[in-house]
């Protein structure tokens, strides 16, 4: 089970699983109250919304958490990407913050990364993690149509934004993506487990 009411994620991780294995997402357990991301850290947040899951539903779960930290603003927005322009803003709000924050800070001193740290917890609530990292910059101007949240301003070493890239692209080298690949082989152990003979 996948820690998240994000059906897309859900959709993702059955698809890098090749099948074969039931992902609900919590969209499945209505009754389960949303889990309130209070930790100061990714990792205590994507812990908190992985162990309350699988408690809470008694099956394994997987949550994850991401941030983009830029180093000229001492690691923010970090936990607070989703939120950092304010409650109920848009990505559009949060990349124009982002722009009005960084102007006047020059070129070679806009380094950045986005980091997701993914947690897995068993039906007790032992819990592992792993973590993706994308180094990158932030632009002067956002540019690219494709992505969602602060990719317009991610400037990767090949100098494409992240909004530059196609779902795939993006997937390849993404903070997300990478973190998946790690949890991956220890997902299919527990499936494999798992498995009636
Ligand atoms: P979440 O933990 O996946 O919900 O991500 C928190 C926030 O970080 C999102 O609301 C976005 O603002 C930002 N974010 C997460 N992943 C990405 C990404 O791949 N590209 C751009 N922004 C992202």
């Amino acid at each position: 089970m996948l820690a998240t009411r994000n059906a897309h994620k859900a959709e993702e991780l059955s698809r890098l699983l090749g099948g074969g294995a039931v992902v609900a997402s919590l969209e499945a357990f209505p009754e389960f109250p949303e889990t309130i991301e209070d930790r100061p850290t990714l990792e205590g947040n994507a812990e908190k919304k992985a162990v309350e899951a699988a408690i809470a539903c008694g099956v394994w779960a997987l949550a994850d958490d991401t941030g983009l930290e830029v180093d000229a603003l001492s690691g923010a927005p970090g936990v607070l990407s989703a939120r950092w322009a304010g409650p109920g803003r848009t990505d559009a709000d949060n990349c124009a913050k982002l722009e009005r924050e960084l102007s006047g800070v020059p070129v070679d001193r806009r380094q950045a990364r986005f980091r997701t740290v993914m947690a897995l917890s068993d039906p007790l609530g032992r819990v592992e993690r792993v973590e993706g990292r994308l180094e990158g910059s932030i632009a002067l101007r956002p540019r690219g149509l494709g992505g969602f949240g602060y990719d317009p301003l991610f400037v990767l070493p090949d100098g494409r934004t992240l909004a530059e890239l196609t779902a795939d692209e993006k997937n390849a080298v993404s903070h997300r993506g990478k973190a998946f690949r790690l949890i991956l082989p220890r997902l299919k152990t527990v499936l494999q487990a798992a498995a009636p003979l």
